[in-house]
């Protein structure tokens, strides 16, 4: 007579409305309740817990590798020990790009993080 079941069995059940039997919209993280589009019953989306874990597997892996091709942006470069003349922000974005001849050197850009000031060097 060991009945600890609490409320599993009815998870499975789930995709469907408990009330009148249409099938439910997939459960969204943004709002609280799934609600039933013909009769308005709504459910925690807590209660998808067990279900959602199916269907929302391969969501959450790739996020090294976003980070690293942020780093490699132009807008978001590697932090330099260089000083604003504009605001005195200490730590600027720091970019280099060769110029067509290479006799000229690169052109270095400093871009303050602060007040978005920018300051370009030839080297
Ligand atoms: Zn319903
Ligand atoms: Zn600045």
């Amino acid at each position: 007579m060991t009945d600890s079941r609490k409320t599993r069995c009815f998870v499975t059940d789930l995709q469907f409305c408990p009330d009148c039997g249409t099938v439910l919209p997939n459960p969204n993280k943004k709002h609280r309740n799934v609600a039933c589009v013909r009769c308005k019953f709504e459910i925690p989306i807590s209660a998808f817990d067990g279900i959602e874990i199916h269907s929302t597997l391969t969501v959450n892996k790739p996020m090294g590798k976003a980070l690293s091709t942020l780093t490699s942006d132009d807008a978001a470069g590697p932090l330099v020990d260089r000083t604003c003349s504009k605001c005195g922000h200490e730590g600027m974005t720091f970019t280099t790009r060769q110029t067509r001849s290479a006799d000229e050197g690169q052109t270095v850009f400093f871009g303050c993080p602060s007040c978005k000031n920018q300051e370009i060097e030839y080297s």
